[in-house]
């Protein structure tokens, strides 16, 4: 078809598969293995149906940005919220990633940075992790049109200490440097203090793994005012209104609940914790975890075996068919239940 040659073509980003059967135990797409906070079962119950006549009201002035601003002692001005992190970063490449000069990000980590780089036609190049899965700072001090990585990263769990991220910030300032923290209420430290002192900075988080709520699609990004300007004024060019309003009043109910927040997080990292024990005496290795995965090898069976005869059993894991990291699998921190199933299989399996 003639037609064909004015399409946009791009390989679409492939999430983790979500299966259709119910009665499964899904570690496949680090989804928070506990329900969202009580406050937000309340705040749907009491969602007055009759508001949703109007359009949302503008991020700035809703419950959301107020509550997130409170929560992270900024201006809801150096706030930026979007439908998951995955729209908030979609945005900010098309926003900020706009020169002749490739864009730096590791060559193992969040699979959608090329997607975004591809489908937007922004340069790349990929620098490799070290033989631990380290990111090297000096890797990118080359001259490029900007930077992005994960900390921790994905689907690897290793973090990068703050120095090393302020030291890639500070050589970076002629470009955008966004850091992806989608798992760094696990066990991380946030680079979100260094926002005050660095104009080039940009931090996103999200509320899909550490806030129990994948569903609900809410995201955001904290920088200074002018970097959020600019990125609202590119939002406001493709749709107005993305945040619907049942996502603003039950996003703000969650933030709210600090408690409930904290104890889930500490679940996780304790589960996290007691996995890496019990997967270290079944013959695995991998690199010490600070988010809600375990990435890990097996030292005899290969992980596309078990990756095929766990989901034989119900239980699905991630795995990639891709480049120096094929024989690994990037496995969800469950409940205590659920992960006491996965080394039942797993002893079968590898045993
Ligand atoms: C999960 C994840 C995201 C995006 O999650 P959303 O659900 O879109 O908020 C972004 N970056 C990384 C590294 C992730 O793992």
């Amino acid at each position: 078809m003639k037609w064909e040659e004015n399409v946009r073509k791009v390989t679409p980003y492939t999430p983790g598969e979500q299966p259709k059967k119910t009665n499964v135990i899904k570690l496949n797409t680090n989804e928070n293995p506990y329900p969202p906070a009580p406050a937000v079962a309340k705040a749907a119950a009491a969602l007055n149906a009759e508001k949703l006549r109007l359009y949302p009201a503008f991020p700035e002035q809703t419950k959301l940005a107020e509550a997130l601003a409170a929560r992270y002692h900024i201006g809801t001005d150096q706030l930026f919220i979007g439908v998951g992190s995955d729209d908030v970063l979609s945005m900010a490449f098309l926003t900020f990633f706009d020169s002749d000069k490739p864009i730096l990000f590791p060559d193992i980590t969040y699979s959608f940075y090329d997607v975004w780089a591809d489908v937007y036609k922004i340069p790349y190049e990929t620098k490799q992790l070290d033989a631990d899965f380290q990111i090297q700072p000096g890797d990118y001090k080359q001259p490029n049109g900007g930077v992005i990585f994960p900390n921790p990263n994905a689907p690897t769990g290793v973090r990068m200490p703050l120095s090393q991220v302020e030291e890639i910030v500070a050589a970076n300032r002629d470009v955008v440097v966004i850091v992806d923290e989608a798992y760094i209420d696990f066990g991380g430290t946030s680079a979100l203090p260094l926002i005050d002192k660095y104009d080039n900075l940009l931090v996103v988080q999200t509320f899909s793994k550490s806030r129990n709520l994948a569903g609900m699609r809410i995201g955001f990004a904290c920088g200074q005012q002018k970097l959020i300007r600019y990125l609202n004024d590119v939002k406001y060019s493709v749709n107005s209104y993305t945040m619907n309003t049942a996502a603003l009043e039950l996003g703000a109910a969650a933030v709210q609940d600090e408690a409930y927040f904290e104890a889930c997080c500490q679940k996780i990292m304790a589960t996290r914790e007691a996995a890496a024990e019990r997967l270290s005496k079944l013959g695995f290795t991998f690199p010490k975890s600070y988010a809600n995965f375990i990435f890990a090898s097996h030292k005899t069976v290969p992980a596309r075996e078990i990756f095929e005869k766990l989901k034989e059993n119900d239980i699905y894991v991630r795995w990639w068919d891709k480049d120096r990291i094929n024989n690994y699998l990037r496995i969800t921190i469950g409940t205590d239940e659920q992960m006491e199933a996965l080394y039942q299989a797993l002893d079968q399996i590898c045993g």
